[in-house]
This record gives structure tokens, C-alpha cells and sequence, in this order.
């Protein structure tokens, strides 16, 4: 099937180093698969270190000039570059559904919260204020002013190929850094039509730059960038052990690190709470995206008193989705990324079905739709020994587990390395108190399942990483302090 944009120059072919949309220095390209069809539709540069090492040469060279210029207008340039990808949200929604499946009305949803980050890091471009420290001694004046770090290397998934990438480069242009980025290599399609457009709102050659390469040269690519001193910071959204490599590697040069890495999240659902509330939480946080999102929840904890009510509320929610390709305008989930995520989701539940689970809804793969679509899925009886416990399914697997106090509920909803995000329901004041203590997650839903804002800072703990995207911390992980100390003022300055 054609892919039909009303601005078919969004639909771009070359990556963009300097200024200028180029192939990659080898002439290499692969091709972009539609998770739905498994067919190939498109196909980008395959970019090794010499086109990395011309993207930071190029980020490097821009960035006295853009972190020069006043914050007022890198503000201007950012508003202009969110008026674009609003009035382009259906065509950035078209390529996001055709390179990564989801339907169209949740691609669509994701431009829209793509632009709500740079909406938002356009206007604290202008807030970057520094402070006025009281001197302790006579005749010294004492400041600290905030600077941009530098230049950006910004790696991203495929899950959410506009937001992710928006929420990085957005802050970095805000704060005065320059960039080099690459997109996951599932997924280049929208990154390069979010900078087609950003190059159109203004942003100058060499101040973004974005590299194409397939999952063969990921790493020559981003090794280049972490061996160069010129790269002072790093930020990344991805899987656990690519950001702990990336977190080695960069040692050396000891760049400034934003990790944010796979979750675990769990689902507390208690005797006291809403159960309608706590279904529908629960649908918008596991399924959207058929549950490929690092804060979906992965292990749900329901009271046993409450467990069958539950379920068969949950069960009833699951059964009516419809599953379909996003050229489908009633589906409501979409396909897997690829047959490696469909494995690993098939594993799961067999895994959990050996150890005693019990399937109440779904459990199998879709192949009439296609080889990367799977059934919305419920299983009950889960407990701590099944893989779908220790790993992120990353799939369409509610997988329920029945605890007896909330004691048990909270060591069960801790007991795991992640600590990304954190949901519980319930009425009760004083547990929403304890609780809101004792989880140990970066961000907690309360009553609440869709928790992502680009107002609220966006982070996890443990092994989900450190450093947080959005609200008025985001422009601080682009960012460094420096210290100025004045003396020789005379007596009564300060
Ligand atoms: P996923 O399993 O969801 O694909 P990954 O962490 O593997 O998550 O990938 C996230 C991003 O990290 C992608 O852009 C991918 O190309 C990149 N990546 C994967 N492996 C490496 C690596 N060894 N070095 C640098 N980047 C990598």
C-alpha cells in the first residue's frame, strides 16, 4: 500500500549531517519494514563512523554560534517548530503508524505529546536563570550562572519514534547545545521528518544533526560519539544493558548521562478500591501501544477479595479490543515491532501456562492478520518464579496475581531491580500516604493510569536509569552550572 502524505517531501530517503540531506559516506542503505505487512516500503542510509564522526565535526562547529544566540530567539525557533508538527500531525501520525504500527489515532495522540515537550522547552528556554549566592566574606560577589553542556549524542527506541526523540531535542536546543541523534533503526522515518520540519522552522545547519544506520552499525555509530570529548553529554532511551554499556563506555570521557531504561512497573489494585476506575487505569496503561511502553504494567497485584471482580471486569475490557493494521480505523491495537518481540511474548506465556498460570483471554499469536500481531491477553495465578515476573514482557499480556495485605503487596511490587513508574488504586488516604513512600519507582499513578506529561518530570530509579525529561528539571540535564567568584570589591560589596 502507497504511503500517501499530504506533503509527500516528508517521506524522506537520506539522513541530515550540517545542513545538508545526504547517503551515508559508504553509499550503504537498508531497508524499513511495516511491522504489519512485513514489507520492506522504504529505506534510509546505513551510516558507519565516518558519517558519525561528520555529524559531531558538524555539531561541533555550530554550536558557538547557536549557544550564542540570544535564548529569545532559540525560544521563537522552538515555538515555530511546534506550530509545524501540529499543523503536520497527520502526515508524522501516517509515518509513525506505517514504520512502527500503532493505529493512527494513537499516532496521531503521540505528535501531539511530541509537540507538547518542545511547546513546553520553548517557553523554559528562556528560563535558564542562574542565582545571586549571599558572599560569606567581605568584598567578594558571588554567582552562579547555567550553561549549555555542549554538544548532545541522543539515542532513541522505536516505541515512540516522535516522542521519544522530540523530548531530547527539544531541551538540548533550548539550553544552547547543539546535537547528533540517531533514531532507533526501526523507526527513521519520523525522526527525519521531525527534523525536516525543525530545519524548516529555522534550527541552523549543524545545530541538529540526525543519523541513519541499520542495528548492525549501531554501535560503530554511537562509539564514535562516546570516545569524542566533544560529546559532553549523553542521553538515551532504550533497554537496560544497552544504557549500562553506554554508561561504561562513556566513562572515559565522562560525559553527563540521561538513562532512561526498561521498567518492571506494578499494578496494585487494593480491596478498597474503584474496580471500574482500576480497569479502565489499567487498560490505558498496559495496552496502549499493545503494551510495548517501558511504564506499562507488567505484574498487577490485585487484593484477593477483590480478585474475581476484577478480573472479569478486566477480562470483559480485554475481550472487546479490536486488533487490526493501522489501515484499520476501528483497531485499537496494532502489531508487535517484529517477530523478535512476538518470541519473546510467546515465550512469556508459555513460560507462565508451564508454572501454572491460567489464560482467561487471548494467549495466542494473530497469524491471519499477520506474523507480528498477537491476542490482548489475560493470565491469573501469575507469581514471582515466571518470566513475564522478572522481565518486561513488552507486549498485550496483563499477567494478574492475587496478594492477601498490603505488606505483601509492596514487597511483591519492590521486589524487582527496575524502578521505573508505579501504579496503585485505592480509596483509602492513609495507604495512598504509605504507598506513595514505600514503592520504590521514579513516577507513581495514583488512581491514575495514563501518568506521562510533558510538564512532570519523566524518570526512573534503580535500574531504570537516572535523570529526568520534562517539567522544569528537563532543561537542567543539558545543562552545567558555573561559578563566579569576583573579589578585590572593597569592604560592604557583596
Ligand atoms: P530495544 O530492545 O527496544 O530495541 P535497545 O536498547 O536495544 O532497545 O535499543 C535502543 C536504541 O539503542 C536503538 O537506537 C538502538 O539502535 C541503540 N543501540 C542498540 N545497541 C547499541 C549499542 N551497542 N551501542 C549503541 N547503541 C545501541
Amino acid at each position: 500500500m502507497p504511503l500517501t502524505l499530504q506533503r509527500p517531501d516528508l517521506l524522506l530517503s537520506s539522513h541530515y549531517i550540517d545542513g545538508h540531506w545526504c547517503e551515508a559516506v559508504g553509499g550503504s542503505r537498508y531497508d524499513i519494514e511495516d511491522p504489519a505487512r512485513e514489507q520492506a516500503f522504504a529505506s534510509v542510509p546505513d551510516a558507519d563512523a565516518r558519517d558519525a564522526q561528520a555529524a559531531v565535526d558538524a555539531a561541533h562547529a555550530a554550536l558557538p554560534a547557536w549557544r550564542a544566540l540570544p535564548a529569545r530567539d532559540r525560544s521563537r525557533i522552538l515555538a515555530r517548530w511546534n506550530t509545524l508538527l501540529l499543523e503536520h500531525r497527520q502526515d508524522l501520525g501516517r509515518l509513525i503508524s506505517r514504520e512502527q504500527g500503532k493505529p493512527l489515532a494513537e499516532a496521531v495522540g503521540e505528535v501531539l505529546y511530541a509537540a507538547s515537550y518542545v511547546e513546553w522547552f520553548a517557553a523554559e528556554a528562556v528560563r535558564a536563570y542562574g542565582e545571586v549566592i549571599p558572599a560569606p566574606v567581605d568584598g567578594r560577589r558571588m554567582t552562579a550562572v547555567r550553561e549549555p553542556v555542549g554538544v548532545v549524542a541522543a539515542i532513541t527506541p522505536w516505541n515512540f519514534p516522535a516522542a521519544m526523540i522530540a523530548r531530547k531535542i527539544a531541551p538540548a536546543l533550548a539550553a544552547g547545545c547543539t546535537l547528533v541523534a540517531k533514531p532507533a533503526e526501526d523507526t527513521p522515518l519520523t525522526a527525519l521528518a521531525l527534523v525536516a520540519l525543525a530545519e524548516e522552522a529555522g534550527v541552523p545547519a549543524g545545530v541538529l544533526n540526525l543519523v541513519t544506520a541499520s542495528r548492525a552499525n549501531a554501535a560503530a555509530v554511537v562509539d564514535v560519539w562516546l570516545r569524542d570529548m566533544r560529546v559532553r553529554k549523553l542521553t538515551f532511551t532504550g533497554s537496560t544493558p544497552v544504557g549500562q554499556h553506554l554508561a561504561r563506555e562513556s566513562a572515559t570521557t565522562l560525559k553527563k548521562l540521561s538513562l532512561e531504561l526498561g521498567g518492571n512497573a506494578p499494578f496494585l489494585v487494593f480491596e478498597d478500591a474503584d474496580l471500574d476506575a482500576a480497569a479502565d487505569g489499567l487498560m490505558a496503561a498496559k495496552f496502549r501501544n499493545a503494551g510495548q511502553t517501558c511504564v506499562c504494567p507488567n505484574r498487577i497485584l490485585v487484593h484477593e477479595a477483590v480478585h474475581d471482580a476484577f478480573v472479569e471486569r478486566l477480562v470483559a475490557r480485554v475481550s472487546a479490543l479490536r486488533v487490526g493494521p493501522a489501515s484499520d480505523p476501528q483497531a485499537q491495537l496494532g502489531p508487535l515491532i517484529n517477530r523478535r518481540a512476538v518470541e519473546k511474548v510467546e515465550r512469556h506465556v508459555r513460560d507462565a501456562v508451564a508454572k501454572g498460570a491460567r489464560i482467561m483471554a487471548g494467549g495466542s499469536p494473530l497469524p491471519a492478520l499477520g506474523a507480528n500481531f498477537f491476542q490482548p491477553t489475560v493470565l491469573v495465578d501469575v507469581d514471582g518464579r515466571m518470566e513475564l515476573s522478572c522481565e518486561e514482557t513488552f507486549g498485550p499480556v496483563a499477567a494478574v496475581s492475587r496478594f492477601a495485605d498490603e505488606a505483601q503487596a509492596v514487597a511483591e511490587a519492590n521486589a524487582t531491580p527496575y524502578g521505573l513508574a508505579a501504579y496503585f488504586y485505592t480509596r483509602d488516604v492513609r495507604r495512598i500516604a504509605r504507598l506513595s513512600a514505600a514503592l520504590e519507582a521514579g513516577m507513581i499513578g495514583i488512581n491514575e493510569g495514563a501518568i506521562s506529561s510533558e510538564a512532570a518530570p519523566f524518570g526512573g530509579i534503580k535500574a531504570s536509569g537516572y535523570g529526568r525529561e520534562g517539567s522544569r528539571h528537563g532543561l537542567d540535564e543539558y545543562m552545567h552550572s558555573k561559578y563566579l567568584c569576583q573579589g578585590e570589591l572593597g569592604p560592604g560589596q557583596d
